[in-house]
């Protein structure tokens, strides 16, 4: 059997990438389970050409979405790195972005911000305020203009050796981003049809492209908002990395940090200690979640 990288999930199959860089069209076993882009497997080769995934190999992490009749489905796998993207305009959605936080948080993927746009902006306070309060908690974040080029040096140096994502509300410039990371997309896409055998107009939910100066980005555009799937309140408060150290010290272990008596979450944003903000938000995601699970 041959090791391969899962690159996309075309509609009739996968295409896997061989370590020679060879680009194959393979079939899933059924029993395998959702197959996701970024996915290492091992697949061997059948008529015609094309291959035959047999296994998966472990996960390093696995990012999932919440797909039809509530099922969760895999959006990309093996990710280390998800940039939250924001922007001046259109205003930023920050319960938009903590949820990505909670997600990654609860996926362990590491996450970080990018302010894109920043050739639109003097630096206006509405938008600089909340991202010192991340930057404060611990989540690095790099300013950009996918247009004009600034700060993309450092970005893509960021980048190298890593396999990233990025996220953010319709918007904010996902795709011009990826577009000024990768001029080559287009090519990289019809090689990959090609490739594949498959038609150019093959729809895909992910695809893995190499970037020309070192590490890999997984674009996902219908995808580009992963939800709450899989958490429940425990998970979303673990989520808010700045209230870690208080947890702990709440009078009750079920403690939801809402109007619970001796949360030590609440008294360290009475007293300063976590962003007020956030904190909102977090009851504001509690609420959606309970909605969701119709208990309280
Ligand atoms: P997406 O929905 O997140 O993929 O966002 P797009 O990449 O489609 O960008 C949305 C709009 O913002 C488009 O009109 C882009 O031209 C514009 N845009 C993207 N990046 C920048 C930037 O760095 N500066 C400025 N001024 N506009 C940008
Ligand atoms: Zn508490």
């Amino acid at each position: 059997m041959l090791q391969g990288l899962v690159i996309a999930h075309l509609g009739k199959g996968l295409a896997v990438e061989s370590p020679e860089g060879e680009i194959v069209l393979c079939h899933t076993r059924r029993r395998l389970g959702d197959v996701a882009v970024g996915d290492r497997v091992r697949w061997a080769p059948c008529e015609g050409g094309q291959g035959r995934v047999e296994e998966i190999l472990p996960r390093n992490t696995v990012l999932t979405r919440p797909g039809y009749a509530g099922k969760i489905r895999p959006v990309a796998a093996n990710l280390d790195r998800v940039f939250v993207m924001i922007a001046p305009v259109p205003e930023p959605d920050w319960l938009l972005v903590d949820q990505y936080l909670a997600v990654c948080e609860h996926c362990g993927i590491p996450a970080q911000l990018i302010f894109n746009k920043l050739d639109l902006t003097s630096g206006e306070a509405e938008v600089m305020g909340p991202l010192e309060d991340y930057r404060r908690i611990g989540y690095t974040t790099h300013r950009v203009s996918a247009r004009t080029g600034m700060g993309l040096a450092e970005l893509k140096h960021i980048l190298q050796g890593h396999c990233s994502m990025l996220a953010g509300q319709s918007g904010v410039g996902k795709s011009s981003l990826t577009n000024a990371l990768l001029p080559e997309k287009n090519l990289a896409t019809s090689t990959l049809s090609a490739k594949s055998g498959l038609g150019r107009h093959t729809t895909t939910t992910a695809t893995l492209y190499h970037l020309p100066e070192g590490g890999d980005l997984i674009d996902s555009p219908g995808v580009a908002v992963f939800g709450l799937a899989e958490i429940c309140g425990r998970e979303l408060a673990a989520g808010y990395r700045e209230f870690q150290p208080h947890i702990a010290r709440c009078q009750f272990n079920d403690c939801r940090h809402a109007n619970d008596k001796g949360c030590a979450v609440r008294a360290a944003v009475e007293s300063g200690q976590v962003c007020p903000a956030r904190y909102q938000r977090y009851l504001k995601l509690l609420d959606k979640l309970a909605a969701r699970s119709g208990t309280g």
